[in-house]
């Protein structure tokens, strides 16, 4: 069996549907969920659905009973230092109390050495993971060419993009081909141990992405260099939460000091598919720009 926690997540989803089309019988996944509910339809297929919280140990226990292997998908959960790492080594601990002979991680591109707030909560769960003794896929997932929308409908209305990512660049990779490398993992996961880093097959600048996006829309986008403290006050002023303030002006630091400018060809290779570029993205979501 085949079990897939954030199985209701966007890329917890995706994932599901790759198994189902990849021929995985729907008995042989299951699907976890703080509220199986939102997993009705996949439970129609004939998906197994099992309810577990990642802040509650004994229905991971109970949840990830019979699992052969486990993808443990990251949660969400950044309003609480130290509240995701938690969840994660709840989640690691069940597992090995499970008896699962293979734990998959979605992490992030070099936990190392990056300068996001979450780095260690992810590092903390890989080491936790490899501390196990259980073979292991590590899937650091790049940046999805996805968050690139949380910016710019806004910055295309305004015809000015802030960013403090200087000539940092960066591989953004599409949430499906995330969610089909993570598919292909977890049926492939034979007992071999193996940490991969997925990202897209070509690394933008900024301002790269802004020409890309003016060449698609016609619309005017002058890419404005800002320090991390003007960012900040930025967001301020726009209304962003105080507790991702932090997150989201690291996210540009941390592409200015070249944490996340590297370029693999992981995920092509474990889905077996050509990835999605970053133009075919735009065009397939052009509505949302217009
Ligand atoms: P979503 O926000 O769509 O999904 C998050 C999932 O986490 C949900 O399915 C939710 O399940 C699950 N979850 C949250 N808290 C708990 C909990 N206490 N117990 C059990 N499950 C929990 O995110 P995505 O699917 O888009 O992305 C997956 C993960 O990747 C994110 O959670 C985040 O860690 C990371 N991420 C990566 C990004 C990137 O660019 N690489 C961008 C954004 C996030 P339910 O509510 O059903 O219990």
């Amino acid at each position: 069996t085949l079990l897939v926690t954030g199985a209701t997540g966007q890329l917890g989803r995706l994932v599901l549907d790759k198994l189902l089309a990849s021929g995985t019988k729907p008995a042989r996944i299951i699907a976890i969920s703080r509220d199986t509910a939102k997993l009705a339809d996949y439970a129609a297929k004939g998906v197994v659905t099992r309810q577990a919280d990642f802040d509650d140990a004994a229905s991971l226990d109970a949840a990830f009973a019979g699992a052969d292997r486990i993808l443990i998908i990251s949660t969400d959960a950044l309003d609480a230092p130290g509240k995701r790492l938690r969840q994660h080594l709840a989640a690691v601990a069940a597992a090995k109390k499970a008896g699962t002979r293979h734990i998959l991680y979605t992490s992030m591109p070099n936990p190392e050495t990056s300068v996001i707030p979450f780095a260690p909560d992810h590092l903390g769960t890989e080491n936790a993971i490899k501390a196990t003794g259980i073979p292991y896929t590590i899937l650091r997932n790049g940046w999805y060419m996805e968050n690139l929308f949380l910016s710019l409908p806004h910055a295309l209305s305004t015809g000015q993009w802030f960013t403090s990512a200087g000539a940092g660049s960066l591989a953004h990779i599409a949430r499906a081909d995330l969610a089909a490398a993570a598919a292909a993992a977890l049926i492939a996961a034979s007992g071999e141990s193996k940490t991969y880093t997925l990202t897209g097959a070509k690394a933008y600048t900024t301002e790269d992405i802004a020409a890309l996006v003016t060449e698609m829309t016609g619309k005017p986008l002058q890419v404005i260099q800002i320090t991390d403290e003007q960012l900040a006050g930025g967001l301020q002023a726009a209304g962003i939460p105080g507790f991702m303030i932090p997150v989201i002006v690291s996210f540009d630091a941390n592409t200015r000091e070249g944490h996340i400018s590297m370029v693999t060809e992981d995920a092509a290779t474990l889905s077996g598919k050509p990835l999605t570029t970053l133009s075919s993205f735009l065009e397939a979501n052009a509505a949302a720009l217009a």
